[in-house]
């Protein structure tokens, strides 16, 4: 059998199974906020074009408003000012092959449970590898956080006073995975890719600044990561193709075997 007759014949038989790491789209869904001087991205709305009706007796279809990051989306590097130069950097112009990668699951659940403002530093990653191995080219490096178990929009956003709280990279992780890990990007729990303070941070929100910057991608509001092996898994994250699009809803699957 070649490589596909035989992901065909698992896929059937159960052996791979495909594991949907993406939240449902609707009015529901959360939408990150930022300071009232930046515009913001709307909720989304979803109206209906005909639904077997005198508009459209035999068929049913609707018309969607929604920013390019909402839900569970797609970063392409021209998102962020660091990537806005680089060849092949818009969700029509990135090669398809780097939609396609395994993915590095990182388990960081209980020290998020404990702090929700946990930040993934260089030192946890390199322990990472030294159980399970050095991240390998045109991998997705996964954050499992817990968080996406947070279903309301005020509990999955957890904003205070002084803004948001939510976890994610410690710059100088996100710095070694731009620049020491030929990765496709990182994907995480929350909201976005940058921890919720990051804002903050020197430089402000530094994953997007350097992943975006090294040409790299992102992944956010993802779900079900507890259910994928921390080596093993092969993510499938394709965004739609508009035209210089800075991101994109997408649906992201992963295939695991056993
Ligand atoms: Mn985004």
């Amino acid at each position: 059998m070649s490589i596909l007759e035989q992901l065909v014949a698992e896929l059937d038989a159960g052996t791979v199974r495909v594991v949907d790491l993406t939240q449902p789209l609707g009015p529901d869904t959360p939408v990150i906020g930022l300071p009232p001087i930046f515009a913001s991205s709307p909720g989304v709305t979803i109206e209906v074009i005909s639904q077997y009706d005198e508009k459209g007796p035999g068929w049913y279809w609707n018309t969607l408003h929604l920013g390019e990051h909402t839900g569970t989306h797609f970063d392409a590097p021209v998102h962020w000012i660091t990537g806005k130069d680089l060849p092949d950097n818009a969700c029509d112009t990135i090669p398809a092959r780097r939609f396609i990668g395994p993915a590095c699951v990182i388990d960081v659940t209980a020290e998020v449970a404990a702090d929700p403002d946990f930040l993934l530093t260089r030192e946890r990653l390199l322990a990472w590898e030294g159980e399970h191995g050095r991240i390998p080219r045109n991998a997705w490096v996964l954050l499992r956080t817990g968080w996406s178990r947070r279903t309301g929009a005020s509990d999955f956003l957890n904003v205070g006073a002084d803004g948001p709280h939510s976890p994610g990279f410690h710059p100088e992780t996100s710095r070694f995975l731009a620049e020491e890990r030929e990765i496709l990007g990182v994907g995480v729990e929350t909201v976005g890719t940058d921890a919720g303070q990051a804002g903050g941070f020197d430089p402000p929100f530094p994953n997007h600044t350097l992943m975006h910057g090294a040409g790299k991608f992102g992944l956010a509001s993802l779900r079900n990561l507890d259910q994928l092996p921390a080596t093993g898994a092969v993510v499938i994250a394709a965004p739609l193709k508009i035209v210089n699009g800075s991101g994109s809803p997408l649906r992201v699957l992963a295939l695991v075997a056993g």
